[in-house]
């Protein structure tokens, strides 16, 4: 049923690259999503932001930058297993302390088997063991190879704890995504991921989005997994309310009629009666999967 159109290269802008983070548990990424937060809130909004919604944007000097905040290496497991790729560069956070280690090697696998290029993050550059060289060295064998060493993987060092060189980590960003020309059409109706999602108690079922494809406006038709409805508000990773979302924006999207999961594609659909035609089919699908799995 999806007969996309081919897109009209005038209709194409660039957009946001989306990035994950990765590595190693306590190597330091969710300092560095928080400090790479934290130092680019706008003034005034600082200390204000408690709003955690799956992902957020940031501008480095005029550009924006997407962060999916999502633990492990879930972004890329089980929402690729779902069909839908969320990341365009991944940030491999390597603690200088510890080097390269079994959730290091794992993440390299993901980032390669999904294609998308890697930034090393040489985080707790701070500290007193710490062996720059020595993560080189262990992430050539994993084919690696360092710029000043003659190959195309940039390795920065940064202490997330202090904050320090979060902007070398930002520009790499950026010109690597300059590479990638990154464009999309946000004419089209919208297509994104659901992050994450919950019931909340007032305001019904609520889900934290991606949008990767055209603009998520009010009043949109949507569906995602077995749920469906009619996009009632939106707010952005700020918490405030706003009319629409766009390319590599995420929001948080009130309308559903039951909680979709983490990792469901969602898209905007002609109307309601084509949402709960497909809704039912997906059900239908699932209870035939689930009934192929008992018999096995
Ligand atoms: P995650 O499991 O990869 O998300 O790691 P966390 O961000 O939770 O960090 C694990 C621990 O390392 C925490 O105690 C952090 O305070 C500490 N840590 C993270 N980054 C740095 C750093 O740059 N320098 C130092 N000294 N400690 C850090």
């Amino acid at each position: 049923f999806n007969l996309e159109s081919e897109d009209k290269e005038s209709d194409l802008i660039e957009r946001a690259p989306i990035i994950t983070i990765m590595g190693h548990v306590d190597h330091g990424k969710t300092s560095l999503l928080d400090a790479i937060r934290e130092a680019n809130v706008a003034d005034g909004e600082a200390g204000g932001i408690t709003q955690k919604i799956g992902a957020y944007q940031i501008v480095k000097d005029g550009k924006k930058i997407s962060f999916v905040d999502t633990p492990g290496h879930e972004a890329f497991t089980e929402m690729r297993a779902r069909g839908a790729q969320v990341t365009d560069i991944a940030i491999l956070v390597v603690a200088a302390d510890d080097g390269v280690m079994p959730q290091t090697v794992e993440a390299i696998a993901h980032a390669k088997s999904a294609d998308v290029p890697i930034i090393i993050a040489v985080n707790k550059i701070d500290k007193e063991g710490a062996d720059p060289s020595r993560v080189k060295n262990e992430l050539m064998e994993h084919g690696l190879v360092p710029v000043e060493w003659g190959g195309d993987v940039e390795f920065i060092e940064i202490s997330a704890k202090f904050g320090q060189n979060l902007e070398g980590i930002l520009d790499t960003i950026l010109i690597t995504a300059e590479m990638l020309e990154l464009k999309g059409n946000p004419k089209k109706r919208a297509k994104g991921v659901v992050m994450e999602s919950r019931l909340d108690p007032k305001v019904g079922p609520i889900a934290d989005v991606l949008v990767q494809e055209g603009t998520l406006k009010i009043g949109d038709i949507i569906v995602a997994g077995e749920s469906y409805g009619k996009v009632r508000a939106l707010l952005n990773d700020k918490g405030e309310k706003t009319e629409a979302a766009s390319l590599s924006q995420p929001a948080e999207v009130i309308g559903f009629n039951t909680v979709p999961e983490a990792g469901d594609v969602m898209y905007v659909v002609q109307n309601e009666q084509h949402a709960r035609r497909i809704v039912e089919e997906v059900e239908k699908d699932r209870k035939l999967n689930d009934q192929n799995k008992k018999k096995h």
